[in-house]
C-alpha cells in the first residue's frame, strides 16, 4: 500500500476514534431547560440590565465577525495564490533562503501579517471595552498584554514549525504519520504545561488566603473527592472588571483559579457555587476529555492536510510543488482557517454540553439552587452578557449555556428536589 494508502485509511480510523470519544465522552443525555422556564428567567432580570448588556453586546459584533471575515481573506489571499510563498521566500532571502529560515521566519512572518492586519479590529474592541467600562486596562496595559501573546505565539508556534519541517525533510513520504503523531502529543504537552509556563505571563497566581472561605472552600472539595491542589486567586483586576473563574492542567498541574474581581463582587456563597461547578469539570475529567479530543482532532487535521495538499488545482493556485515545503505553509494556515470557521459550532455545541454537567454538578453538590441563580444574574450583570443572545450566535459560538438557561436549570433542580 502506498503512504496515501495509509493516509486513508489512517483518517478513517482517525475520524472513528474522534467520533467514539465525542459520543461516550461528551453528555448528550441531559435534557435541555424548558423554554418556558428560560422566558419566566427573562422576565425576571431588570430590564436596564439586559438592554445594557444588549446594547453592548451589539457594539462588539460588527467588529467581531468583521475581524473574522478579514481573518478568511487575509489567510485565503495569501494561501490560495502565490502571495504567501513570496513572502516565506523574501523573509528567508538574507539567510540565502535556507529551509530553517523559511520554515521558522517565513511562517512566523505569515502569522504576523494575518494578525497585524486584524489587530484594528481587536483595538476596537478594547474601545468599546473601555467606553462600558469593562476593561480595567489603558492603552500601555492593552499593549502589553498584545506583545506577550505574540512572544508566547512566536515560541510555541516557531517550535511547532521548526519541528514540523523537520520531519518533513527526514521522512519526505511519511512526514503525515509523524506529523500526526507530533500534532497530538503537541496537544497533551500543551495541557500540561500552559497552566505552569503561560498563565504566569498574563497573570500572577497567588494561593487563596486562609479563612473562612479557603476552609469552605477546601472541605467541598474533600466532599466531593476531587484531588486539587490548590485554589488560586488571579489578579485578573489589573485588566478587567470581569468575573470568572476556571479549571486547568492535568495531574500535577491541576488547579482552581478564582479571579480576584469575583472574591471582591461576589459573597462567599456565590464564590462557592463557582467553585462547585470548577469542580465538577475535574470530576468529570473535562480536561482530560478536551485534551483526548483535542488531540485526535490536530493528527485528524494533519493527514486531512496531507490529503488535501496533494491536489494539483489548490497547489497550482499556490504556486508551489508540494504541501511538504514552507513556501506552501501559506496554504496550509488558510486550510486550517477555514476548518477552524466550519468546525466552530460543533466544537461550541460540545463545550455547552459539558459546562451544563458541571452546572449540573455544582447544583448537586451545594444543593443550592438560589445561590446558584444569583451568581448566574451576577455573573451576566457584571460581565455584560446578553442573557438571551441571538439564537444563530449562540449556535455559532457560544462555549457556555445562556444566563436564563443556567437560571432556568436551577429552576428544574429546585422543582424536582422540593428546594
Ligand atoms: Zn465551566
Amino acid at each position: 500500500m502506498t503512504p496515501r494508502g495509509w493516509a486513508v485509511l489512517t483518517l478513517a480510523g482517525l475520524t472513528v476514534a474522534l467520533l467514539v470519544a465525542v459520543a461516550l465522552l461528551v453528555p448528550w443525555h441531559r435534557p435541555p431547560a424548558l423554554r418556558a422556564d428560560q422566558l419566566a428567567a427573562l422576565r425576571d432580570l431588570p430590564a436596564e440590565q439586559v438592554a445594557r448588556a444588549r446594547a453592548f453586546r451589539g457594539a462588539l459584533r460588527p467588529g467581531g465577525w468583521a475581524a473574522l471575515a478579514v481573518g478568511l481573506l487575509v489567510a485565503l489571499a495569501v494561501g490560495l495564490t502565490p502571495l504567501g510563498g513570496r513572502l516565506v521566500e523574501l523573509v528567508a532571502r538574507p539567510f540565502g533562503g535556507h529551509w530553517v529560515a523559511q520554515a521558522v521566519l517565513g511562517g512566523l512572518a505569515v502569522l504576523l501579517v494575518a494578525d497585524l492586519l486584524t489587530l484594528p479590529f481587536a483595538a476596537w474592541r478594547q474601545t468599546v471595552l473601555t467606553r462600558y467600562g469593562l476593561s480595567t486596562q489603558g492603552w500601555g496595559g492593552w499593549t502589553a498584554d498584545l506583545l506577550r501573546s505574540y512572544a508566547v505565539s512566536a515560541v510555541i508556534g516557531a517550535l511547532a514549525l521548526l519541528g514540523f519541517y523537520t520531519v518533513v525533510r527526514l521522512a519526505p513520504r511519511w512526514w503525515w504519520a509523524f506529523g500526526a503523531a507530533g500534532a497530538a502529543g503537541l496537544v497533551v504537552l500543551l495541557s500540561f504545561v500552559l497552566p505552569v509556563l503561560v498563565e504566569p505571563v498574563f497573570n500572577r497566581f497567588t494561593p487563596m488566603e486562609q479563612g473562612p472561605l479557603r476552609t469552605e472552600l477546601t472541605a467541598l472539595a474533600a466532599r466531593d473527592g476531587v484531588p486539587v491542589r490548590d485554589v488560586l486567586v488571579a489578579d485578573a483586576s489589573r485588566r478587567t472588571r470581569a468575573v470568572n473563574a476556571y479549571v486547568s492542567g492535568l495531574g500535577p498541574t491541576r488547579r482552581v483559579v478564582v479571579y480576584d474581581t469575583l472574591l471582591r463582587e461576589a459573597t462567599p456563597a456565590e464564590v462557592t457555587s463557582v467553585v462547585a461547578h470548577e469542580l465538577g469539570h475535574a470530576k468529570d475529567r473535562d480536561v482530560w476529555t478536551g485534551t483526548l479530543t483535542g488531540a485526535l482532532g490536530a493528527a485528524l487535521g494533519v493527514v486531512v492536510l496531507y490529503l488535501l495538499g496533494s491536489a494539483g488545482p489548490l497547489l497550482r493556485l499556490a504556486g508551489v510543488d508540494s504541501i511538504a515545503e514552507p513556501r506552501a505553509f501559506p496554504l496550509l494556515l488558510a486550510l486550517v482557517t477555514v476548518a477552524g470557521l466550519v468546525t466552530a459550532p460543533a466544537q461550541a455545541l460540545v463545550s455547552r454540553r459539558v459546562e451544563a454537567r458541571a452546572d449540573a454538578h455544582a447544583l448537586a453538590l451545594t444543593g443550592d439552587p438560589a445561590t446558584f441563580e444569583a451568581m448566574q444574574r451576577r455573573l451576566a450583570g457584571v460581565n455584560l452578557a446578553d442573557p438571551d443572545p441571538p439564537r444563530w450566535e449562540y449556535l455559532y459560538s457560544a462555549s457556555h449555556p445562556s444566563t436564563v438557561e443556567r437560571m432556568a436549570a436551577a429552576r428544574a433542580y429546585a422543582r424536582e428536589t422540593g428546594r
